[in-house]
């Protein structure tokens, strides 16, 4: 992606673990990359279709001078955060906030911490079989379009599935989503366990009912294995209640391990 780069910027503000930082302050210099797409501004000349690196620098000039954190780790955290949320069409950033006058007690150039954050691509299927499906499956979309870090892209039409696993049970309203989030996996599965809890999800059965179950199914390309979370999920490609809706709204995407789209590997499970 496109790059526009800022380089040293000076700001006297307050970050420290020590009283006296806070209190009298220090320099502070700030270099932050912004990945976004610059191709329509540099065809058109147009400042409104990119991003104004002024507008940015005053920016971060303010949020650092109005906060007062102990650690630069926080410092970059928190400016990386205000800046993807503020700024339209930020897809990525790297921020590095150097502290030169840092109190080592011995002579230092500099001291400094380098991160970059942006957004993701996460893929979520919903499911229902108890009560109120529909109104548990819309409750879950809306607390996941109420959280500032998330936001709902692409949803697919729900559709009434046969239950898997334990048979002997309601059938099942299904759907997937396509969300656009900040939230780093095993943050965004705490978001999607609250909002289970908070549909008065009761886990009684394994595979038995549930009036709401949220799944991560894709994380960007993301693939990883741990003892909460397995990404892609690891039973999505056997799973037509999956599937079929997440080809309505992702054809296309191609399983990092399989190598093999969603509409490829429906069209598989259905042959087989
Ligand atoms: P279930 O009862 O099938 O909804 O299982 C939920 C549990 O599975 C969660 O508490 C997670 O710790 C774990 N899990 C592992 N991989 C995933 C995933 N990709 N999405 C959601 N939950 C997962």
């Amino acid at each position: 992606m496109d790059k526009i780069k800022i380089k040293d910027l000076e700001v006297y503000c307050n970050h420290g673990v020590y009283k006296e930082e806070n209190v009298l302050g220090q320099k502070f210099l700030v270099s932050a990359t912004l990945y976004t797409d610059t191709r329509l501004a540099g065809i058109t000349d147009d400042l409104t279709k990119s991003i104004n690196y002024g507008t940015i620098c005053h920016k971060i000039t303010q949020f650092l001078k109005e906060h007062t954190y102990q650690l630069i780790e926080t410092a970059a955290e928190q400016l990386a955060r205000f800046l993807l949320l503020e700024v339209k069409n930020l897809e990525k950033i790297s921020i590095e906030i150097k502290k030169p006058w840092a109190p080592v007690g011995l002579p230092i150039n500099t001291v400094s911490v380098e991160i970059e954050r942006k957004w993701h691509t996460a893929f979520i299927a919903l499911g229902s079989n108890m009560g109120d499906k529909e109104g548990y499956i819309s409750q879950a979309i809306e607390r996941l379009e109420e959280q500032e870090d998330c936001e709902v892209v692409k949803r697919s039409d729900l559709i009434v599935t046969a239950p898997y696993g334990v048979t002997e049970q309601d059938e099942f309203l299904n759907g997937c989503l396509e969300l656009r989030t900040l939230r780093y996996p095993l943050e965004l599965l705490k978001l999607l366990n609250t909002i289970e809890k908070e549909a008065n999800r009761e886990r009684k059965i394994h595979w038995g009912p549930r009036t709401l179950d949220l799944d991560i199914i894709f994380y960007d390309d993301l693939v990883m294995d741990s003892e909460k979370l397995t990404i892609p999920h690891v039973d999505m490609k056997n799973r037509d209640f999956v599937l079929q809706p997440l080809t309505q709204i992702a054809a296309h995407k191609r399983h990092p391990i399989f190598g093999k789209t969603v509409a490829e590997m429906l069209r598989e499970l259905k042959e087989q």
